[in-house]
């Protein structure tokens, strides 16, 4: 019980200010009585919409309108605020000229979306350590799985090797996380696009944990693409980003045909249909799109970089210090950790506990002491599994395992947070 009063002090009222943001006044009922401010510690999940986000929407909400096809004030207004919104997200991305902003659903769409533009013969390169978003939407690719490093030196050696040898010498495409949902470690960007660039790969970085806690530039990482999701971000569900490269999005087919992709379409004299795609960002963006996501996308991009991620970075580094510590004195507690002790991470922090079965734990922590966790296998089976150094307990794609009732349970506990305010 002492791991699980550890975690418990890693929310103290001293903390509430930066961590809880929708939940600093929400207070939840215990099992054991009385009731304590609940704290959400599952930001790797999805983390709470900022209330500056909130704000924004509610501000624009009267002038609600269509965006791309209404000639009216209100159209006019969001279609507006919607082009702004790229414009944004490009400046918080710190993107090239000439690179596309293309608003998807989440980072599942967005690296769906890349898959489905891939040239010819392009060969797929990722590391079996990822999530599963960057791991399985390569179906119409050659993909090489690449064996878990333990180093990010030895990531980089890894990936050079394997382009080096790859056969024939094609396009390639490297698919590589910034920071990891499991164990919070961040992974040699910058070192991984220069080794893909440098065998002639293209390069995307799944940056849906890392763009909550670092600033992400893909000038400066040289990375041809970059994914995020929204409801990582301190904005509601619903929106994502795929950007970067214009090339292969405008030679691709439309992610999806629809209204809105179509520049053009008329009937043949034999009696088909001729069609025409945009090259811009709506050739994959076809249908009426989600406004209000991508509006609260943009507000957090503008909310983080006016809070400052060196201040941001700071917080949550004293977060990160005060969570390991505390676990570090339960000797029931182990942290999972690929790259060691000393690994650069953010705020996300995955342990073992001997003698609980992970779902109880996480079940005694939300009802004990008003803290939500996660726990299971977080959607990186092959990484925890590494991690775990054993088979984990089978569970559904996602959720909690399926243990008996008193059964000791092999998978993990997630605990994660930002310093987003
Ligand atoms: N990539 C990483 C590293 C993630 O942690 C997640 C979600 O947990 C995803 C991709 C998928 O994000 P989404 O569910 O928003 O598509």
């Amino acid at each position: 019980n002492a791991a699980v009063a550890t975690a418990a002090t890693a929310h103290d009222p001293a903390c509430a200010e930066p961590l809880a943001v929708l939940g600093r006044d929400v207070t939840v009922p215990l099992v054991t009585g009385g009731e304590v401010t609940y704290a959400a510690l599952d930001y790797a999940a999805s983390a709470p919409a900022l209330q500056r986000v909130w704000d924004d929407v509610a501000a624009y909400a009267p002038y609600y309108g269509s965006v791309h096809r209404g000639a009216g004030y209100l159209s006019q207004l969001s279609t507006d605020l919607f082009e702004q919104s790229r414009v944004t997200v490009a400046g918080f991305l710190d993107c090239r000229p000439g690179d596309q902003v293309v608003f998807t659903r989440s980072t599942t769409d967005s690296l769906n979306l890349l898959a489905a533009v891939l040239p010819a013969d392009c060969q797929v390169f990722v590391f079996e350590t990822e999530h599963h978003a960057s791991l399985l939407p390569w179906t119409n690719a050659q993909v090489t799985y690449l064996n878990a490093p333990r180093t990010p030196a030895e990531a980089v050696a890894t990936l050079e090797r394997a382009l080096a040898d790859r056969e024939p010498y094609g396009p390639a495409l490297v698919c590589v996380t910034g920071a990891s949902n499991v164990t919070g470690e961040l992974w040699p960007v910058k070192e991984l696009a220069a080794a893909a660039h440098a065998h002639g790969a293209r390069i995307v970085l799944d940056a849906a944990q890392l763009a909550p806690h670092h600033p992400v530039s893909v000038r400066d990482l040289d990375v041809d693409w970059v994914a995020f999701s929204g409801h990582k971000l301190y904005a509601p569900f619903g929106s994502g980003v795929l950007a970067g490269r214009a090339d292969w999005l405008q030679e691709g087919e439309p992610y999806l045909a629809g209204g809105g992709a179509s520049r053009k379409v008329s009937r043949r004299e034999d009696g088909g249909v001729d069609v025409e795609w945009h090259t811009t960002a709506a050739r994959h963006e076809a249908g009426s799109p989600n406004v209000i996501g991508v509006y609260s996308i943009a507000s957090a991009c503008r909310a983080l970089t006016e809070a400052g991620f060196d201040n941001l970075v700071a917080r949550e580094q004293q977060l990160v210090t005060r969570v390991r510590e505390g676990l570090a004195e339960v000797p029931a507690v182990r942290v999972l950790s690929l790259f060691g002790e000393d690994a650069p991470r953010v705020g996300v922090i995955s342990f073992v506990v001997d003698g609980w079965n992970s779902s109880h734990f996480a079940a005694a922590l939300s009802a004990e002491y008003g803290i939500g966790v996660r726990d299971g296998l977080f959607c990186a089976h092959p990484l925890v599994r590494t991690l775990l150094g054993s088979e984990p307990q089978a569970q559904g794609e996602c959720g909690a395992p399926e243990a008996a009732p008193g059964e000791r349970s092999l998978n993990a506990i997630r605990v994660s947070f930002g310093a987003g305010t």
